[in-house]
């Protein structure tokens, strides 16, 4: 997992220690973690970062988890992102489980770090498949993130490893339209000083190895706004 196509956590837990651990171990398994202590940062930080995933503490000061989760599945830029609480057993694990509050899955506190990484791992196999070494496929185009291999029609495909990671980024949700801001974010990274045309530029590099064997283009160009793996 390279820095730029590793998955973003967003860590929101106030206990100092509990967040420190919670960020050691995640970045160790090479994800990229972004920290809240409360939930006002925590909405802020979701809004702007577009984090893969959410680590979501329900005892926070001020606003609750709950009512964080509710309001971050409201929001359209993070309605469709995976949260997973942290709970007390009790009466907070029976409200999480019996009540509507949009969490995608919940652990109970004390929990073990190698069961939440489990859980994270799941949670991302479904939204960032790639990034956890599941082979991605659509139409004919097969890549295989752990040996670094691309096939189009059982034809091996050389990429370099920028249009490498776009290929990840552009299969892990095939007929999802990204603008070149987000691809820029996503393959180059939210620090990278790239001008939006470079993402025009691979993009082209990539279309051209994917047509090297079949000329069918399997990008669409949405013009003034960016691009789809949408063939047809
Ligand atoms: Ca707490």
């Amino acid at each position: 997992m390279t820095e730029n196509t590793a998955p973003v956590i967003l860590v929101v837990e106030d206990e100092p220690a509990q967040l420190e651990l919670l960020s050691y171990n995640l970045s160790k398994e090479g994800y990229s973690v972004v920290r809240a202590e409360d939930g006002e940062s925590a909405m802020l930080l979701a809004d702007e970062v577009e984090p893969d995933l959410i680590l979501l503490d329900w005892m926070l000061p001020n606003i609750s988890g709950i009512e964080v989760c509710r309001q971050l599945k409201r929001q359209k830029r993070t309605a469709s992102t995976p949260v997973l609480m942290l709970t007390a057993r009790g009466e907070e694990e029976d409200r999480i489980r019996g009540l509507d509050t949009g969490a995608d899955d919940y652990v109970v506190k004390p929990y073990s770090i190698k069961e939440l990484l489990a859980r994270v791992r799941s949670m991302l196999r479904r939204t960032r498949p790639g990034s956890v070494g599941q082979t991605l496929e659509y139409r004919e185009i097969v890549l295989d993130p752990v040996q670094h291999k691309v096939t189009r029609g059982g034809q091996s495909i050389k990429l370099g490893p920028t249009e490498f990671r776009l290929l990840v980024t552009l299969l892990e949700m095939p007929g999802r339209v990204w603008s070149r801001d987000q691809l820029l974010d996503r393959v180059w990274g939210r620090t990278a000083d790239v001008d939006l045309r470079t993402v025009d530029v691979h993009v082209g590099r990539l279309r051209k190895a994917l047509r090297e064997y079949d000329d069918r283009d399997p990008i669409r160009t949405v013009r003034g706004f960016g691009y789809a793996l949408d063939q047809d």
